[in-house]
């Protein structure tokens, strides 16, 4: 893949770049940021920069021998070490795993590692990087590149190898084999060895914007402008939870939320009864989702009694609506009316009845926003 595939991150690429003209590539990089962001992609198009036949100032060229096959991830110089785990009579070694590696990374780079695992058939199994993978890393090392420049070894999620594979994967650090990079693509590095982690260089990935996640959505995904908002409030720089949520979201939460506070500031219960029959036949995942979205939303109005320039990206309708919602919330009933979202959230995720939560936390919330006598 190329940067240019890659929203936003143009820091990120940048410092990639120039490791690469000013001839400073490190021999192992820790490309660390958190699930559904951008590491993976990132060192995925570094990988494909280091090779590339005729490197253009910004990025790969995406067309020489190199790039087409790193972008299919078919080049015998790309490896790959990724937990994994065992399914039926394979043996749960990466190697055994590649033709699903490479369909599960065309789909999209931005996926975590429950979503692989479900991909690979593991159901609830956790997924490791074992022992066994200690000679794998000896016997993808032990041979020059073929025909690359860089052999290249990217390990996703080195804070699941393995103490036996961990240290196979030290002792290459401290002795590097020439011409081999290793790309560390990480959600988190306090479980990584220390000893390791000093001899990395440190690539920090920083969360998608919702800017950038609004224009993924828009372009890659046929989000419409307005649902793509309420997802990107949702997904939090989360890439995979913002794809997974445009595709759950089967409502509009804005205009559901809306006529909702509406119908509890004038304490409207015969439509709010109505109300919670809509809200019964959103679905659980949906009611949850809604849930958070009306946090969220609340969160705004919240900031936005303290300092309106908190408030960034908020499409013109929900601008409005938090600008007059602000006004009916103050100290006083801001965190019990978040407290009452919150608990409505833990019932619908612990199976309590839709309907009757929402009833519940209607009254709660008719209370705690009527106007002041
Ligand atoms: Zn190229």
């Amino acid at each position: 893949m190329q940067f240019s595939t890659i929203y936003g991150h143009q820091e990120t690429k940048q410092l990639l770049l120039n490791s690469v003209t000013s001839q400073h590539v490190a021999h192992a990089q820790l490309f660390l940021g958190a699930e559904g962001g951008a590491n993976l992609a990132l060192a995925l198009a570094y990988a494909q920069y280091l090779n590339c036949e005729d490197p253009q100032p910004q990025d790969s060229c995406g067309v020489c021998p190199s790039c087409t096959k790193i972008s299919k991830r078919i080049h015998p110089d790309l490896n790959f070490v990724m937990p994994v785990t065992k399914v039926k009579d394979s043996e749960a070694l990466s190697k055994n795993f590649v033709p699903q590696w490479r369909t599960f990374l065309a789909d999209s780079p931005y996926q975590t590692l429950n979503d692989w695992m479900q991909y690979i058939g593991a159901e609830n199994k956790q997924g490791t990087i074992p022992v066994g993978e200690s000679r794998e890393l000896v016997r993808m090392t032990s041979l020059k590149a073929f025909e690359a420049k860089y052999k290249v070894i990217v390990i996703w999620l080195p804070e699941l190898m393995n103490i036996s594979a961990a240290n196979a994967l030290l002792k290459l650090l401290e002795e590097p084999p020439a011409a081999t990079v290793f790309l560390l693509v990480s959600n988190g590095s306090d479980k990584i060895m220390p000893t390791i982690l000093s001899r990395t260089q440190l690539v920090k990935v920083r969360a998608f914007t919702d800017a950038e996640v609004i224009r993924y959505l828009q372009e890659q995904q046929g989000v419409e402008e307005e649902r793509a908002y309420q997802v990107a409030q949702l997904a939090e720089g989360n890439l995979q939870a913002a794809r997974v949520l445009s595709r759950e979201m089967t409502s509009d939460y804005f205009t559901f939320f809306l006529s909702w506070m509406r119908l509890c500031y004038n304490h409207k219960f015969d439509a709010v009864l109505e109300q919670s029959e809509d809200f019964q036949k959103l679905g659980r995942e949906n009611q949850k989702n809604f849930l958070q979205f009306a946090l969220s939303l609340l969160r705004k109005v919240l900031l936005f009694g303290v300092d309106n320039q908190l408030i960034t990206f908020l499409p013109a309708p929900e601008l409005d609506f938090v600008q007059k919602f602000a006004k009916l919330i103050h100290q006083g009933n801001g965190a019990q009316l978040a407290q009452e979202l919150n608990e409505a959230h833990y019932h619908i995720e612990r199976n309590a009845h839709p309907k009757i939560t929402f009833l519940n936390t209607s009254i709660q919330i008719a209370q705690l926003i009527r106007p002041v006598a």
